[in-house]
């Protein structure tokens, strides 16, 4: 009886507790708590979103428009489609890295039946012009999937304003923790799951909630939004010093991205004449923690899909170096970094000639 009562209240107090987290992700992109459904991370939320909207509408139509620069978690998953019998048209992006909206209307066609935009590219930075975006399926009648994974506590989201239908994000990409995600699903959009099971979070997708994981991620939206303009003005401040400082010190760098229209805290600058991988080893022995091409292809050689999609030579993709700046940094970080940075890069192509 004891212990019953115990399972009963907790599990009251679960309900609680993950509602409240729900109110929290809502009130950070302006929408209701109900049409926010937790995941296991960005991917899931980008999967879910995606193939829960293809698979419900085949009916009506089997083609998607993405970008040529999104994450894996889309790309990976149109790709998925396609061998599914959808068909996708993946944008072009100009040598800043931004799609073109004129380019956009003219890839929908009578069967387009989702418009998959990420809000900001996790390499080179670069936000895309959501709110034209959203204006331009609405007017079409097209539903919008945004990934704002990079985006959430950099770049202020509102659903409504700009007109989103689905949008992913991910906890550890705004300092929660790791192994949870959300979906936003705009109400009336019906969607298809893609786990069965049992009937948790209104039966769109099974599986025990990651209560720890989903009260932290609340948690963390609220702070995130808390301090929000400072936090962020910072930011700008760091990576235009950054920018600036390489640019004056190093010859032959060019900054891959869009200058203003970046995230706050992405530099991606390539180093003519060196290897990404060594430049980051040797940061790396002074305790610098940056990256190459993409986070998530260490290891891979090849220039990233996205450097490769901006039109730049293969030989400025491979010495791509991205900084990202977050809440520990200062100037006095930049300084130690551009240092060591130009030390670097000069002994480094001084052995290649
Ligand atoms: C990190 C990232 C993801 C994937 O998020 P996970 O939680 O790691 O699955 C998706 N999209 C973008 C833009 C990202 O930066």
């Amino acid at each position: 009886m004891v212990m019953l009562l115990q399972c009963i209240v907790n599990g009251r107090e679960t309900k609680k507790a993950i509602h409240l987290a729900r109110e929290k992700v809502a009130k950070a992109i302006n929408c209701k708590a109900k049409e926010i459904y937790f995941t296991s991370c960005g991917s899931e939320s980008d999967n879910l979103a995606i193939k829960g909207i293809c698979y419900k509408n085949k009916e009506k139509g089997n083609h998607i428009i993405t970008s040529k620069i999104e994450h894996p978690g889309v790309l990976h998953t149109c790709e998925t489609l396609e061998r599914q019998g959808f068909e996708v048209t993946y944008l072009n992006v100009n040598s800043n890295g931004c799609i073109s909206l004129y380019e956009l209307e003219n890839a929908i066609k009578q069967n387009t039946i989702l418009i998959s935009i990420m809000t900001a590219n996790n390499e080179i930075g670069t936000i895309q012009p959501i709110k034209e975006i959203g204006k331009i399926a609405k007017k079409h009648n097209i539903l919008f999937h945004t990934d704002s994974v990079q985006a959430i506590g950099n770049i202020k989201m509102d659903v409504e304003e700009m007109n989103i239908d689905l949008l992913s994000m991910s906890a550890h990409k705004f300092y929660g923790p790791k192994g949870v995600g959300a979906l936003y699903v705009k109400e009336g959009v019906e969607f298809e799951k893609i786990q069965d099971g049992g009937h948790q979070e209104r039966d769109k997708r099974a599986g025990t909630e990651n209560i720890a994981g989903i009260v932290g991620l609340g948690e963390a939206i609220e702070l995130a939004y808390k301090d929000f303009e400072t936090y962020n003005k910072k930011l700008i401040s760091l990576r235009d010093y950054y920018i600036t400082q390489v640019e004056e010190k190093i010859p032959n760098v060019k900054l891959n991205g869009d200058r203003i229209n970046r995230l706050p805290g992405n530099a991606n600058i390539s180093f003519e004449g060196v290897q990404s991988e060594e430049l980051l080893y040797k940061l790396d022995e002074k305790g610098i923690c940056a990256s190459g091409g993409s986070a998530c292809s260490t290891g891979n050689p090849s220039p990233s899909h996205v450097l490769m999609s901006l039109g730049i030579e293969s030989k400025m993709a491979k010495g791509a170096l991205r900084v990202t700046f977050g809440m520990e940094n200062n100037k006095e970080d930049v300084d130690y970094l551009v240092e060591n940075l130009s030390k670097i890069v000069y002994e480094l192509r001084k052995e290649e000639n």
